[in-house]
């Protein structure tokens, strides 16, 4: 079988096939270099602070494969518990985040309400004068959320999946997919043809493009989101702080750099660049909360392809094309979904049918009307 894409989500697959499976004759096909798309691009935010019983219930089960993944692949993944914390500025978001944490205390997920006291001991940089624009009233806190090194990530599981026997294919782009009888049969690619009994895949904002080839549409749209890091300086943040005034959220890396991320840009592209404008908007919104951290630099900026789905959830598992599977539609936060999604994804191909963990990710469910619309449920209360 043939996964085309080498970031985290195609490596994983690869990963759990050989592993959980014993499916070996597996070849991962990356135009590029692995983790050359999102996976190398990502803020590195792992967390299971959903509403939904689905969504909160699969990424819990990420974050539990998360909370091993060093041991198991035997590769340092530098997973720091360090915690999020959203920050809230309204009675509106006061109540929406204790439901949230409510509902996720009920699933077995840790969450905590935090009052001003805790929070001026969580963050003493923290802007909390009652004359800001958009005043903190609280925050909510998963304390067993954090960050983890992505390269070192699709780094892990390319080693963990070559290991095993898995053929790793870098600079090689699909260019077709050839079909007969309503099957994959084989794909066209820049280093030449390969038959192909099974596909997977895993491209993240290149989706649209594969399905085209294939000769369906998915509800997903293409978008260009960016990140900036800072130059380094001594630890002064330790949680990841989401803003809920503006769409901004930030954390320290363990370099000491400070790693900030803000909306979607928003129109459609396949650019994997950032602009000017995102960098002033984002940049702004965390000088409301931080306004100390106003005279460091910005090192670096770039940009990633995201995948947005209609109802800001995933789809995952079968399509139109018999032998096509796929995993797609991860928005701002596949990275966390890695391992639960590589792991579910081999187990549908195994077994022919998705786990009850992804059935609700199903991408018949927009025919159906059964969309999980996490939208203004998540970290962003005022936005996705
Ligand atoms: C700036 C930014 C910040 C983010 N922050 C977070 C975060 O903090 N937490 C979080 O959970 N998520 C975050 N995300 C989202 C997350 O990065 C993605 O959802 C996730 O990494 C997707 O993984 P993937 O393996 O599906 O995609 P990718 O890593 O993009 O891998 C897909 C691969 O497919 C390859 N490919 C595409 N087309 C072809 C082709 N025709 N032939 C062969 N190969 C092909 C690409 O080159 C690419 O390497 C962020 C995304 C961005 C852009």
């Amino acid at each position: 079988m043939v996964v085309i894409g080498g970031g985290g989500h195609g490596l994983a697959t690869a990963y759990y096939l050989a592993k959980n499976h014993g499916i070996r004759d597996v070849a991962v096909l990356e135009k590029g270099w692995i983790g050359s798309g999102n996976t190398g691009r990502n803020t590195m935010t792992v967390r299971s602070n959903y509403l939904l019983d689905e969504n909160a219930q699969f990424y819990e089960f990420s974050l539990k494969l998360w909370e091993t993944l060093s041991q198991d692949l035997n590769f340092n993944v530098m997973f720091g518990q360090r915690g999020v914390l959203n920050l809230l500025h309204n009675d509106h978001q006061m109540d929406a985040a204790s439901q949230r944490g409510n509902a996720m205390r009920l699933s077995g997920i840790d969450s905590e309400l935090l009052d001003l006291d805790d929070l001026r001991r969580e963050l003493p940089l923290l802007d909390l004068r009652p004359c800001q624009r958009y005043p903190v009233m609280g925050g909510l806190i998963q304390r067993r959320a954090g960050i983890i090194r992505h390269d070192a990530v699709a780094w892990g599981f390319a080693r963990g999946a070559s290991e095993l026997g898995i053929d790793i294919v870098e600079n090689c782009e699909v260019t077709a997919i050839r079909q007969a009888g309503g099957k994959v049969v084989g794909l066209d690619t820049t280093l030449g043809p390969i038959d192909c009994g099974t596909l997977a895949v895993a491209v993240a904002g290149n989706s649209g493009r594969i399905a085209a080839m294939a000769g369906f549409r998915l509800p997903v749209e293409s978008h260009v989101l960016q990140a900036f890091v800072t130059e380094p300086i001594k630890p002064i943040l330790d949680p990841v702080v989401t803003y809920g005034g503006a769409h901004m959220y930030i954390c320290q890396s363990d370099k000491g750099g400070l790693v900030l991320g803000g909306d979607l840009d928003g129109y459609n592209s396949y650019a994997q660049k950032g602009n000017l404008p995102m960098a002033e908007t984002v940049l702004t919104a965390a000088m409301q909360v931080f306004p100390a951290i106003g005279r460091l630099r910005i090192l670096r900026y770039w940009g990633g392809l995201t995948d947005m789905s209609m109802d800001s959830t995933a789809i995952m598992g079968a399509t139109p094309v018999q032998n096509l599977w796929i995993t797609t539609g991860w928005c701002y936060g596949g990275f966390k979904a890695t391992p639960a999604s590589g792991w579910t994804l081999a187990d549908t191909i195994a077994n022919n049918r998705p786990p009850d963990l992804i059935r609700p990710f199903a991408l018949d469910r927009f025919e159906r009307g059964y969309e999980l619309d996490e939208t203004g449920t998540g970290p962003y209360p005022n936005r996705h």
